[in-house]
């Protein structure tokens, strides 16, 4: 079988959780991560830790084959690769933002300012698009300290939940784009290759998957089970176990996170007892 190179950053906000979810999609992984590149023990895949910037040209020349990284540097590095998936983590937008004491109206706002920002191409994309001049000052980091020094009138920069630039005194004015970490792909990989990937695909979305969901147990008396299974729709349907007492079931099923507790209070009015909630670690649907 054919092994892939999977390109992750070396440190920073992507590489614990890149690591995290190779690992809980079954890959062992050595602890070693201060080396350049390391061998999966029980997957064809072999993985390079590399700087962010990086990983969206190598897995264009196919230096890697696969590669875990922010949609912002793919869009950033006007690369040609394939989104393989999006993974759910490191969510963040990029974002204008300008002095808090500053009034602002609209986005005409910043024609003829100076903007600072680690992201030039889709800050003069976004300019473009918009029918606007400004004058966009690249710099690699701490961009958000570029107003108080008198460097820039604006920073264009990445925002989650926006404490960095509350404590810099700026205020958010525009979203440019929403951003999170991707598996991106060569976008010529070979049969075997696909296969391979595939695979990873496949776990990967299971992990996902589970995520996503909780199991959960309840007692239920059996005048209300029917009314409980509309509300607790599961996989396929709910499983219903008669409980030893005569009237009772006990019922299993699947909720998605998002309306969790949503469901428990309407099961809980109509009689459930007894809810145990866990999370669950992989779901094949
Ligand atoms: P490298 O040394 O690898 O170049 P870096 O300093 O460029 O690292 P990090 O700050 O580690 O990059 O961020 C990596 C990615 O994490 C970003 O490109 C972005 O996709 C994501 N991210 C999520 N939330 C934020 C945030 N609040 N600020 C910055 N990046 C974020
Ligand atoms: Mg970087």
């Amino acid at each position: 079988m054919s092994k892939l190179k999977i390109a992750i950053q070396k440190k920073g906000r992507l590489h614990e959780s890149s690591l995290k979810l190779l690992r809980t999609c079954g890959l062992k992984i050595g602890n070693s991560t201060s080396k350049l590149k390391t061998q999966v023990q029980n997957f064809p895949l072999e993985i390079l830790f590399l700087r962010d910037d990086d990983i969206p040209k190598y897995v264009q020349q196919n230096i890697a084959n696969i590669g875990i990284i922010g949609e912002n540097e793919v869009l950033e590095n006007e690369v040609n690769v394939d989104i393989a998936l999006k993974l759910g983590f490191a969510k963040c937008r990029l974002s204008l933002a300008i002095p808090r004491q500053t009034d602002y109206e609209s986005i005409s706002f910043f024609s003829n300012k100076k903007i600072a920002t680690s992201y030039p191409k889709i800050l003069a994309r976004y300019l473009k698009d918009n029918h606007l001049t400004a004058v966009v000052e690249e710099i690699s980091g701490s961009v958000e300290i570029a107003p108080g020094i008198g460097l820039a009138d604006a920073i264009c920069d990445l925002v989650s939940s926006g404490s960095t630039l509350q404590m810099n005194g700026l205020k958010e004015v525009e979203t440019i784009l929403q951003s999170q970490a991707v598996l991106i792909s060569n976008i010529g990989l070979s049969d075997e290759e696909v296969k391979v990937l595939d695979q990873l695909k496949f776990r990967i979305n299971a992990v996902k998957a589970a995520r996503k969901n909780k199991y959960i147990l309840l007692n239920a008396p059996n005048d209300s089970i029917n009314k409980i299974i509309d509300i607790l729709p599961g996989m396929r349907s709910p499983s219903i176990i008669p409980l030893a007492d005569p009237g009772w079931s006990s019922v299993h099923s699947v909720v998605n996170e998002e309306d969790f507790w949503n469901v428990i209070e309407k099961v809980k009015s109509l009689g459930a007892e007894g809810i145990l909630v866990s999370s669950i670690e992989k779901m094949i649907v």
